[in-house]
């Protein structure tokens, strides 16, 4: 059974393969994790490669599942590699592994989205943000139902420098269906251009690295997946709290057909709608007939620094939710409804 591994870099001893593994622990994919695995070592090679020179390097790497991409990661160099992994089925598999590169894979069971990764690096790899990168990388073919809540939750934590960029400007290279890649790497006026493609690039270089047929996975998903690669920006291109530039964002995009005038009237109350969106787009100098795709990331700079000085002058601004006017509205137009009912009965 034990075919041995052809390894470039860093030799392990011969190991099962991994289509091996998944038959001697009997690891039946599930769907409701997202389990696509990749056996090709030259695709998992091929990812790492994305990642840039990891030889001595601490890797986080998510959704392990049986070991294909964590191989590829030891045999390009990683020192220190966490793997954090959701399903206690591909534990032993893991283990074995282990055994394989003594001291060079710490095995953690648990739900990335909620794991604490600042706490399993050590302090002394830490850069200042300006500097060049740590040298810690996080990797993963990750599950698709994780993929978009993890890359907006470590956006949030890049913008914070919290979590694992507490160590400096921590670099990720990360597999999505290929719709999600697109979307995250889409430049302005482009038809995939949506709210992703500015969170994404206004804190991030993102590069698209290639494409992988989903053929290639086992099994096989309904999409293609895209690689992307994304190193955090010394200097982000809003400075503006990353709750701010969301809303915003998340506003403009709302009626993607539109000109963003409507989208963008309604972070303001009804009352004040009109005066108030005329001013935001008068003092940000943006074209209030651009369709959110067409508004590039130095007019979303604009407008989050306009809507940061309107929210400073009008007390409560920034908590208003017009999804909780409108509710409000219902509610009043029903009870009156009643009434008039009553009335009449
Ligand atoms: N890395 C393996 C490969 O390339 O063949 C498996 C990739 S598979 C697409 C995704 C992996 O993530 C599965 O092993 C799955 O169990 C794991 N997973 C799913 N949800 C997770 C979560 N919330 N936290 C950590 N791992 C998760």
């Amino acid at each position: 059974m034990a075919a041995t591994q052809k390894l470039s870099g860093c030799r392990l001893p011969p190991l099962p393969t991994i289509g091996e593994i998944i038959k001697l622990y009997n690891l039946k994919a599930q769907k409701q994790l997202s389990q696509n695995f990749l056996l090709d070592t030259r695709l998992t090679d091929k990812i790492v490669r994305q990642a840039g020179n990891l030889n001595n390097a601490h890797v986080c790497e998510v959704g392990p599942g049986p070991g294909g991409l964590t191989r590829s990661i030891l045999k390009a160099g990683a020192a220190d590699l966490l793997v954090v992994e959701k399903d206690m089925r591909f534990i032993p598999g893991l283990q074995l592994l282990s055994e394989a590169a003594p001291g060079r894979i710490r095995i953690a069971q648990g739900d990335i989205l909620a794991y604490k990764l600042e706490r399993r690096f050590p302090a002394n790899i830490t850069k200042t943000w300006e500097d060049d990168p740590p040298n810690l990388h996080i990797i993963g073919n990750l599950p698709f139902n994780v993929s978009t809540p993890l890359i907006i939750k470590w956006l949030e934590q890049m913008s914070n420098r919290t979590g694992i960029f507490m160590f400096g400007r921590t670099r990720l290279t990360l597999t999505f269906q290929k719709e999600v890649a697109e979307r995250l790497t889409a430049s302005t006026g482009s038809r995939q251009r949506s709210r992703l493609s500015v969170m994404a690039q206004y804190l991030t270089t993102v590069k698209s690295c290639f494409t992988i047929p989903g053929q290639a996975f086992v099994p096989k998903p309904n999409v293609d997946v895209g690689v992307v690669h994304f190193t955090p920006l010394a200097q982000p291109q809003i400075q503006q709290p990353f709750k701010l530039v969301e809303k915003i964002v998340k506003n403009a995009f709302q009626f993607r057909r539109k000109h963003c005038r409507r989208g963008l009237g309604m972070l303001f109350p009804e009352s004040q709608r009109q005066e108030l969106t005329e001013e935001l787009l008068c003092s940000a100098d943006v074209d209030p007939t651009l369709r959110p795709t067409e508004i590039s990331i130095s007019e979303f700079r604009a407008l989050a620094d306009a809507y940061s000085k309107l929210c400073n002058e009008n007390q409560g601004l920034f908590d208003y939710d017009f999804r909780e006017e409108l509710k409000f509205k219902h509610q009043v137009k029903r009870q009156s409804d009643r009434s008039n009912q009553t009335e009449l009965s």
